[in-house]
């Protein structure tokens, strides 16, 4: 008997976004009455004397602004396993590791049911929006998902990645069901022991149903480029096993050897046939069309630090649309893409005002005196830092995002995510964030276009062992690129911080010239490899755009496969 699917009403998810957006500032002053009155037994809450006042004035009045490393000694009790009501009215019993690429190390944040029902909402939010612009066929979706492991922390808590954390959940697939998303790999390939073998196996799963697969996504779109570029090294394998209907022996669990022999048949004119394509195409320019024909769209996290992985992308999709998907972090979610039509460079978030209680730090002015404002206080074009207040337990959280406004749907913010707030290379008075890091690596590698070749990945690094200090920027880049260029992408990465405080540093030697560092192809492999044996998941993996001294083994891959280095003569 075919089951009969419940779809989600689209119509009526979107009438619900619209009347809650309408009503933003009411939504948020019950969201956070709803927040306080099941969380204001709580020891975190009770010690700052709300009394039980549940009113944003009050709330203000008695909760500082927070950030990890002030409730890490709450989660750390939580995570030993007190089972006393520490940061939430109900105990917490799972934690999520957070990507921690930036700090070098997961943070530990609290997960519960209220986080999992948030997620669901932001993305049957998007869906709808996405639904209603391109419509899918009720066929499958090549997910590239990972779960990471989960393990038992010392107090008896699960841990694992927020995205593993998802997964795992059982409302999970129900979700993609009804969001006609279901994805076309067994759960043995998400969730198996290694990352390697399970996208080795998404893979071929998406040729097996090549023709009913309806979207290609991933939580953050460097996976997708991840899977392609993968797909460039192993496709004659890939054929190879469609041809004989058998399973390479690389791949060795047993739970995904079995789960993948029952979709397995020898299917020599499917691998024939890709076999063409793949032959045919030029540097591997349209693949994703070639490969899935009825593909409607790539879906993912493409903004932040996922821009530089878009003109990639880009040529893998050829003219498919790209949509950015939400925006969020392990503490919580924050606003969904509701315009789908917008290319990734220009999209933008709506807050949702019933998933938790949001205030906004005015960029603009002295930050230490700069007043946190309310969801609809915030201003079009400011920029602000996020602060979170969350139905698992955090309160007044500064997120260190850095957002800014671009208009309003109804009155409800949209956002545009700008960067990580902390500063990510400075020596003196030289200021420079990831944004400001992208950006010269862009500008610089447009010099590289006219010899074919591509910065495949970057990072970089503040060297305060020399006198003065400079940066060092590391790339990874596809070929043999002659000396000359390279000079010439050394002295534009240098010229492209236009940042008052570093060139004028620059200028006077207070700052030393800049040095690119060229790495061997497979580097940033290996960084990757380096952060999911500490517990992270692809899914969530973001490179570091900036390794600190502290963060010493990651330095250790970089330096260690250093290949060539230049230094700038900018100045
Ligand atoms: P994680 O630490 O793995 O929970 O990742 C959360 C962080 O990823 C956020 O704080 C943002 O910095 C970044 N992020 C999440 N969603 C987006 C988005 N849509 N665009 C840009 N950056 C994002």
């Amino acid at each position: 008997m075919i089951e009969k699917m419940e779809l989600l009403d689209v119509d009526k998810l979107i009438e619900e976004f619209e009347s809650m957006t309408k009503d933003a500032g009411n939504v948020q002053r019950e969201t956070l009455k709803k927040i306080l009155e099941e969380n204001g037994c709580a020891e975190y809450l009770q010690n700052l004397g709300l009394n039980g006042k549940t009113d944003p004035e009050s709330f203000k009045a008695c909760v500082p602004l927070v950030t990890h490393n002030d409730l890490q000694p709450y989660i750390q009790r939580i995570v030993d396993g007190s089972s006393s009501p520490i940061l939430t009215g109900k105990p917490i019993t799972t934690i999520s590791l957070s990507s921690g690429t930036t700090q070098g190390k997961p943070k530990f944040v609290p997960f519960n049911d209220e986080l999992m029902e948030t997620t669901l909402q932001i993305y049957r939010t998007s869906y709808a929006f996405r639904t209603r612009e391109f419509p899918i066929e009720n066929g499958k979706a090549l997910q590239l998902i990972y779960s990471s492991k989960q393990s038992k922390t010392k107090g008896g808590l699960i841990a694992g990645t927020a995205t593993t954390n998802v997964f795992r959940n059982s409302q999970f697939k129900n979700t993609m069901k009804a969001m006609q998303s279901q994805y076309c790999s067994p759960d043995e390939v998400i969730f198996g022991p290694d990352f390697h073998q399970s996208l080795y196996c998404h893979l071929l799963c998406g040729l097996i149903f090549r023709e009913e697969i309806q979207f290609i996504s991933s939580t953050f779109s460097h996976s997708i480029v991840h899977a392609f570029r993968t797909f460039e090294q192993v496709w004659e394998e890939l054929c190879a096993d469609i041809r004989e209907g058998v399973l390479t022996s690389r791949i060795t669990f047993p739970s995904v050897r079995s789960a993948m022999a029952k979709l397995l048949k020898p299917n020599p004119e499917l691998a024939d046939l890709i076999q063409k394509k793949c032959l045919g195409l030029n540097n591997w320019y349209g693949l994703i069309l070639e490969l899935f024909p009825n593909v409607k769209y790539i879906y993912g996290i493409m903004t932040g630090s996922m821009e530089p992985y878009l003109k990639k992308l880009r040529h893998y999709a050829r003219d498919l649309p790209l949509i950015s998907a939400d925006y969020g972090s392990s503490e919580g979610w924050i606003g969904a893409n509701v315009n789908p039509n917008v290319p990734p460079e220009l999209a933008t978030y709506v807050v949702l005002p019933n998933i938790g209680y949001f205030e906004f730090i005015p960029l603009k002015e002295n930050v230490e005196e700069a007043k946190p404002v309310g969801l609809t206080e915030v201003k079009v074009g400011e920029e602000y830092e996020v602060i979170i207040t969350s139905f698992a337990g955090l309160y007044r959280y500064r997120l260190g995002d850095v957002v800014k406004i671009t208009g309003f749907h109804n009155l409800s913010p949209e956002l545009k995510f700008i960067c990580r707030r902390n500063l990510m290379l400075t020596i003196n008075i030289d200021k420079n964030t990831e944004k400001d890091l992208q950006l010269a690596v862009e500008a610089a590698s447009k010099l590289n276009t006219e010899e074919k070749l591509e910065v495949l990945d970057f990072s970089s690094h503040v060297d305060l062992s020399t006198n003065p200090g400079h940066y060092v920027i590391f790339w990874e880049i596809s070929g043999e690129v002659r000396d000359e260029v390279l000079e010439e992408c050394c002295n534009c990465l240098d010229r492209s911080f236009v940042d008052a405080g570093y060139v004028s540093s620059r200028k006077i030697n207070a700052i030393g010239p800049l040095e690119l560092r060229v790495v061997q192809r497979g580097t940033f492999q290996k960084i990757l490899d380096h952060y999911v044996g500490l517990g992270a998941a692809l899914s969530q993996f973001k490179t570091p755009r900036c390794v600190g001294s502290t963060n010493n083994e990651v330095l250790q891959i970089l330096c260690n496969n250093v290949v060539k280095s230049y230094f700038s003569t900018a100045f």
